[in-house]
């Protein structure tokens, strides 16, 4: 059994139809990431935006054309772990969803960790034709890998468990875990931006393949029919509260 602490990594600003094809008006996405502790170590899920976006810079006047980036100097990921007693050099494994910016930009802030990602996410991001939507300056950074094939059990005993939920990504993936509750929690990432993604299934107007996206959704519903907590990625109406 494991704890969950969701760390507040700054906000993003935007056109909601961006999101949910179809509707109007703005956006705003928290970004999160997830600290999780296990008896036998700590995981990390996701890790927010690079240090690099606290202040303007040409990274971040170019995603300033589609999104407004609201990031000050404790919303990194580093100082958010320390703000929870948790040194970031001493996180055992990185969990990325995916290697979009807002998931993956502060890995450099998490030196020693092994990351754990799906072997397509990783061959995409590191292929040529990658480079229109990943930066690998925010992942190659010469960290441990643990590449996947699948689902993937990280301490072998069914508690912290990553599940693919490909679509937004080619290999977007997401995090079960067994929570000291009892109950079992899914980090989903951008498979399921929003929790009313869930039932009303508006997708983004982008992504991989929003068909195999609503495959995922499906699953991430039959796990909620089953119990668990679904928390999705960028709502900021959600309260994680167990
Ligand atoms: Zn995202």
């Amino acid at each position: 059994m494991s704890s969950v602490t969701q760390l507040n990594c700054g906000r993003l600003h935007g056109d909601i139809a961006m999101f949910e094809a179809g509707t109007e008006g703005r956006v705003t996405l928290p970004v999160s990431t997830w600290l999780v502790r296990h008896p036998k170590g700590t995981v990390l899920f996701d890790c927010g935006m690079p240090a690099s976006f606290v202040g303007r810079t040409e990274r971040t006047d170019k995603v300033s054309t589609f999104l407004e980036i609201e990031c000050s100097a404790g919303d990194t990921v580093g100082e958010q772990l320390q703000a929870h007693d948790q040194d970031p050099g001493r996180v055992d494994f990185v969990v990325v969803s995916h290697l979009h910016f807002d998931h993956v930009g502060g890995l450099a802030m998490i030196p020693n960790a092994t990351l754990v990602i799906q072997r397509s996410e990783w061959d995409a991001g590191m292929s040529e034709e990658g480079a229109s939507r990943y930066t690998r300056e925010d992942f190659d950074l010469g960290h441990k890998l643990k590449l996947l094939d699948g689902e993937y059990d990280i301490f072998g005993d069914d508690s912290v468990v990553c599940i693919p939920t490909p679509g937004h990504t080619v290999g977007h993936q997401s995090l079960r875990v067994r929570h000291t509750s009892g109950r079992q929690v899914v980090l989903t990432s951008d498979c399921c931006y929003f929790a009313r993604t869930l039932d009303d299934g508006a997708l983004p107007t982008f992504g991989h393949d929003l068909d195999q996206q609503r495959d995922s959704l499906a699953q991430l519903r039959k796990l909620r029919d089953a119990g668990a907590v679904i928390v999705p990625g960028h709502d900021a109406g959600f309260v994680f509260d167990l």
